[in-house]
């Protein structure tokens, strides 16, 4: 049982429960709303309207549950069992209002202060990237300006959309640095065509870092995954913000606006394993596109893993003193 707590929350056991049986809840977690002694909490935002091109994103939370359930309870590469150290359970989804972006991040931020009331974490499962808004401002309340990493092929901080649309999955990132949400932001994995070289000046004017991707590829996913994380010092409140499409589309082609040359899924897992000492207070998954994904569910299982890889770096910290909420 993890220390301090009451409860002691498990997956179903597959040894009598099949893996294939039963409702699909994240990792085959219990379905629970209520937060009291839980340290982290899958939650579904089915949303995507925020979407710029190809759609299909709200069917994200229901295709990564059902991915989920090859999930076992030890993580032999980080040496840890995610559940022996944290009680996590499946939320369940955010009641979304499709068509309303602004109600929507009402409805997000309504269930994130939930959240955030009983000292649970989020591991947020989209929906389009759009939802990382009301996510970060009620973890901004929480914990202060949290410092983010930001996995993606594009920038996302463009102004807006559709002459003068303020709130997309392209323009989140700058509400986000308006807002003053965030600390030290950085971007990783950027590639492909942009609209302009002036592209990249809201990065310069307000020192966000960039990684692109041919770092990864020319330095390898270790050394480069240590000159993002040194910018941060090990104990702030650290945010990872994961928009599937950083993957190539060879191994997670199941998103809306994919770009070639990216990360393998091997270095998506060694890249959020590298978090490990690092005090992450939350993170997203998002533009996972169902409709688009290879017949085996290859993009929702990658998205499965890497919350769980996510999980392990938690549980890790935890055990190492590195509480998600300190005092
Ligand atoms: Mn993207
Ligand atoms: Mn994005």
């Amino acid at each position: 049982m993890p220390k301090n707590r009451q409860r002691d929350v498990r997956q179903r056991d597959a040894m009598t429960s099949p893996r294939f049986a039963q409702i699909a809840t994240f990792a085959r977690l219990p379905y629970e709303r209520d937060l009291s002694d839980i340290d982290v909490a899958f939650v579904g935002v089915p949303f995507d309207d925020g979407t710029t091109f190809r759609s299909g994103a709200r069917m994200g939370p229901s295709a990564v549950r059902e991915h989920s359930r090859l999930l076992r309870p030890y993580n032999p590469f980080m040496n840890v069992g995610p559940f022996d150290s944290l009680n996590v359970v499946d939320w369940g989804d955010v009641d979304i209002v499709p068509g309303f972006i602004l109600e929507t991040f009402e409805k997000v931020q309504h269930d994130i202060m939930f959240l955030m009331e009983h000292r649970t974490a989020p591991l947020v499962c989209g929906g389009d990237h759009s939802i990382t808004l009301p996510v970060l401002r009620e973890l901004a309340k929480q914990h202060g300006p949290v410092n983010l990493i930001h996995f993606d092929s594009h920038l996302d901080f463009w102004d807006e959309y559709w002459d003068g649309q303020k709130y997309t999955h392209g323009t989140w990132l700058r509400r986000v640095v308006e807002e003053g949400l965030t600390g030290v932001v950085v971007q990783a994995g950027i590639r492909g065509s942009q609209y302009g070289a002036s592209d990249m000046d809201f990065a310069h004017d307000h020192n966000i870092d960039i990684t692109f991707i041919d770092d990864f590829h020319r330095h390898g996913i270790e050394l480069t995954m240590k000159r993002i994380v040194d910018r941060f010092p090990a104990d702030q409140p650290l945010y990872i913000s994961w928009d599937i499409d950083v993957v190539d589309p060879a191994f997670a082609g199941a998103t809306g606006t994919p770009e070639v040359g990216g990360l393998t899924s091997w270095q998506a897992i060694q890249a959020i394993r590298a978090l490990a000492g690092w005090r992450v207070v939350g993170m997203d998954v998002v533009e996972v596109s169902p409709p688009y994904d290879a017949p085996g569910g290859q993009t929702s299982l990658l998205a499965a893993n890497l919350f769980y890889e996510m999980l392990s770096v938690m549980a890790r910290n935890t055990e190492e003193g590195l509480a998600i909420f300190p005092g």
